[in-house]
């Protein structure tokens, strides 16, 4: 494998941050997942716009234009011959003293790795996903606001090891207030009486591309959508529930801390997105390969 770190490609095995690099000392860097379907980027672009308002939240300079990395993505997928698969962009603070200053780190790192997507197995998307809630709760946006996709990922691995612990793959996270948030690495749906409810962004969630996509989805296929605040009963007394994110795409959910949600399989409405969400993956995206 190829990996991409600072204009050079580099095997596997030499591929080497410094362990004085902020990005490791501190968690002070961002990052984005994106996906590669049929030879070709996903949601390129809104990827990259992402990464750069993470990057201004954080007051952060990437080194590099959002053209120069989405054509370094494009190139660290051709030389490992990427056709499906996960693409991990990570932009670090760079290296620096032992001290947390940011002014200490002279130049932001940019590191690509195109790699196999891990999936969850088949028979979660067959039978769908149980899932509880955790006691602990989204970051504050008056904190660490959960729409910067910071490397600093330590209030989602507390909640997926609280869920581990409870016997589950995934945590409903809530935010202070007691309003669902969303999910360790994934927003979350609801159908209900025909229409699709999402958290809202306030609520405290990544703005995620997924979410984004699968909302367009639905309402070109005729579906109301919103975005009221959610709690737990909302989530009980749902008709379907589901997660979205660009690793796991769509996943079904069909138990929420002992509830049954619907008829405890994965609902018609969740079917038709996850068709609706494959068959977009087919025809768009960035070609790697033209
Ligand atoms: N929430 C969190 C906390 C995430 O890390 C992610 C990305 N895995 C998502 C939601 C989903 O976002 P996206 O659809 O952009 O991948």
């Amino acid at each position: 494998m190829k990996i991409f770190i600072d204009g050079k490609y580099y095997d596997e095995r030499n591929a080497k941050v410094s362990v004085f690099d902020h990005g490791l000392l501190y968690g002070d860097g961002i990052f984005e997942g994106i996906r590669a379907y049929h030879g070709r980027v996903f949601k390129i672009r809104e990827h990259l716009d992402r990464l750069f308002y993470s990057a201004k939240a954080i007051l952060l300079d990437i080194p590099m234009s959002p053209a120069q990395i989405a054509l370094a993505v494009v190139e660290t997928c051709r030389k490992n011959k990427i056709r499906d698969g996960y693409i991990r962009l990570i932009v670090t603070r760079g290296v620096g003293t032992l001290g947390l200053n940011p002014k200490t780190c002279k130049r932001p790192s940019v590191i690509i790795i195109a790699d196999k997507i891990q999936l969850y197995p088949p028979g979660v998307y067959q039978r769908g996903l149980n899932i509880i809630t955790v006691p602990t709760t989204r970051n504050l946006h008056s904190a660490l606001n959960p729409a910067i996709k910071s490397l600093n990922y330590l209030n989602n691995i507390l909640a997926k090891i609280e869920a581990n612990n409870g016997g589950c793959e995934e945590a409903v996270m809530l935010n202070a207030e007691g309003f669902v948030a969303e999910c360790t690495g994934d927003n979350l749906f609801i159908i209900k009486n025909g229409a699709l409810l999402t958290p809202p962004l306030s609520a405290g969630a990544l703005y995620g591309i997924t979410r984004q996509t699968v909302m367009e989805l639905a309402e070109e296929a005729g579906l109301k959508v919103s975005e009221p605040n959610l709690t737990r009963y909302d989530l009980f007394c749902a008709d379907e529930c589901f997660l979205t994110g660009t690793g796991a795409e769509i996943v079904p959910v069909v138990k929420i801390d002992g509830r049954v949600i619907g008829r405890g399989k994965p609902g018609p409405v969740t079917r038709q997105l996850e068709d609706d969400y494959h068959a977009l993956t087919k025809v768009s995206g960035e070609p790697i390969y033209e």
